[in-house]
Parts: structure tokens; C-alpha cells; sequence
């Protein structure tokens, strides 16, 4: 365990723990507010995140950041983090085994941040940090409660691009989240 978030991403840097580590340029750590109340967890880098090292800046992230302007929600005051930290690759989903090697550092950074509430972003998220019971069509929109932790589970936003009809979902899934965040 280490104690803090510069020593966490000065390893995760130098990282070979899992073979996604042949095909990266960058790794991507996570970025935002290291004392954010609300954290967001996603799957993995694309092309894009690989080559700028920071999580959701591709299309899907622009959708992200649509509904954040939209809902009032600042992207420097959250924090933004993937399963695994670097490309998968195609953009494939991330195996287990790449996973539960990368998860020690996630873990690692949610005990520092201390978030009251993470936002699952679909399946992989959902399944890594729940377990392989929770699905995403199911669980979405629904406060599941651990170790002090609130999880809220929604749709990836790349499943917004592919069908538009999960939109209104996900707005309302993270309005439950701002209308939680300020009751606290
Ligand atoms: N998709 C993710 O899951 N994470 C990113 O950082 C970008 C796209
Ligand atoms: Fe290490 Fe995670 Fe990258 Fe695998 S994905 S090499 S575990 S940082």
C-alpha cells in the first residue's frame, strides 16, 4: 500500500504486473480532486487516453463532459479513474487476470481520495468492483452501499454513443448522485 497518490502513479508508470503494459504510450492514472467527494470509475484507456495519459478525454469523454456541464458537475472537482490503467488492445474488454492485477492501485487510490460516492461506468467497472453477480441493465440506477461507500452503477457512456435511448438514464442516474452528494 503506498501513501499517496504521486507515489501510487510513479509505480503505476513503471508498471509491467500484467501484459497490457507491451502495447501502452501512456499509462493513464487518473485525474481530478484528490479529496473529491464523488469518484468516477471506467473500464480502460482508448487510443486517446493512451496517447494523452489522462482517463475519458475521447468521444465517450466528451459525452461525459456534456452531462457534467449540464448537471452543474466540475470535472476538476471529481475524480476520474479506469479499471485498468493501461490500453487494452482494440479496445478490447480487460481480461481478469489484467484486472485483478491493476485493481491493487484502484483500491489503493479510492482509500486515499475517500470518496462517499463512485460512479460505476458499466459492466467491467460494475463487475470488478461488485462482482460477477451485478449487471449493468439490472443495477443501474440503484444505490448499492459498502464499507461506507455508496456506489451508483450506469451506463458507460460509449454505450450512449451506440444507443441514444440509454441518455436519459444516465442523466437521471447521476442526478440521483448530485442530489445525494448535497444532502451530505
Ligand atoms: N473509456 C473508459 O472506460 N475509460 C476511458 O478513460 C476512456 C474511455
Ligand atoms: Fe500494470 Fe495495470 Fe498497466 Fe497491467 S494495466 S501493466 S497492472 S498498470
Amino acid at each position: 500500500m503506498f501513501e499517496n497518490l504521486e507515489e501510487i502513479k510513479d509505480a503505476v508508470k513503471k508498471c509491467e504486473k500484467c501484459g497490457l503494459c507491451k502495447g501502452r504510450a501512456n499509462t493513464v492514472f487518473g485525474v481530478g480532486n484528490e479529496n473529491a467527494d464523488i469518484m468516477f470509475i471506467g473500464e480502460g484507456p482508448g487510443a486517446d487516453e493512451d496517447r494523452e495519459g489522462i482517463p475519458f478525454v475521447g468521444k465517450a469523454g466528451k459525452l461525459m463532459d456534456q452531462a457534467f456541464i449540464g448537471l452543474g458537475i466540475n470535472r476538476e472537482d471529481v475524480y476520474i479513474a479506469n479499471i485498468v490503467k493501461c490500453r487494452p488492445p482494440q479496445n478490447r474488454n480487460p481480461e481478469k487476470e489484467e484486472a485483478d492485477a491493476c485493481l491493487d492501485y484502484l483500491r489503493n487510490q479510492v482509500m486515499l481520495i475517500k470518496p462517499k460516492i463512485i460512479v460505476l461506468l458499466g459492466n467491467v467497472a460494475l463487475k470488478n468492483i461488485l462482482g460477477e453477480d451485478y449487471g449493468i441493465t439490472s443495477s443501474r440506477g440503484k444505490w448499492i452501499e459498502k464499507k461506507g461507500i455508496k456506489y451508483m452503477p450506469t451506463f458507460h457512456p460509449a454505450a450512449l454513443l451506440r444507443d441514444e435511448s440509454k441518455k436519459i438514464d444516465f442523466w437521471n442516474d447521476l442526478k440521483l448522485v448530485i442530489e445525494e452528494v448535497k444532502k451530505s
